[in-house]
């Protein structure tokens, strides 16, 4: 699998527009979950008209290799204050879905206004989670990928282009 720089762009800016609509009149506070988000992050708020904040948290939940722990402790770098907000939390990837129902849980607890999920990609076959991702960029298949923020062993972060990792 392959996914080319201008086609990431296109469905970034589809869900840019369909966040502009959705959430017409309204204050979003974005939350990009680091260090995967990063590059999304900074693609998508380019074509966000709202009037908007954003902050950057880590959480402790991956630790490299191929597979999943899927151990959250907590979340650093909150220093905004959420209540009453609408979140929006940027991920790079869904795919147990144990990672983001884990921030979601987090974040409720600072009685946000609303909270929904925005991932650029989108694993359904592994996905375990409690509720699926409100707002995709596109759906792929349960392979292990490389670039554009998402890295193998924290390299390939820099790639503009989604590379699948060949398993040999
Ligand atoms: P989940 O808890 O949904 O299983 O996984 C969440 C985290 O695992 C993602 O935020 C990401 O850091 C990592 N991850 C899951 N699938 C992939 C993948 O295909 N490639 C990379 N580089 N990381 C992944």
């Amino acid at each position: 699998m392959f996914i080319r720089e201008n086609e990431l762009q296109e469905k970034i800016k589809t869900l840019a527009a369909r966040i502009n609509d959705e959430y017409q009149g309204k204050e979003v506070i974005f939350i990009a979950i680091l260090n995967g988000a990063f590059m999304f992050a900074a693609d998508l708020l380019k074509s966000i008209t709202l009037p908007c904040e954003i902050s950057f948290v880590k959480v402790s939940s991956y630790h490299g290799g191929m597979s999943t722990t899927g151990r959250v402790d907590e979340l650093i770098g909150l220093n905004a204050s959420i209540e009453n907000k609408e979140v929006i939390i940027l991920e790079d990837i869904v795919d147990t879905g144990i990672t983001i129902d884990k921030i979601i849980t987090l974040l409720k607890a600072e009685s946000p206004a609303s909270v929904k999920v925005c991932t650029l990609l989108y694993k359904p076959d592994a996905f375990k989670g409690k509720k699926a991702p409100e707002l995709v960029g596109m759906s792929i298949p349960n392979k292990f990928v490389v670039g554009y923020g998402l890295d193998y062993d924290e390299k390939g972060r820099n790639l503009r282009e989604i590379y699948q990792l060949k398993e040999d």
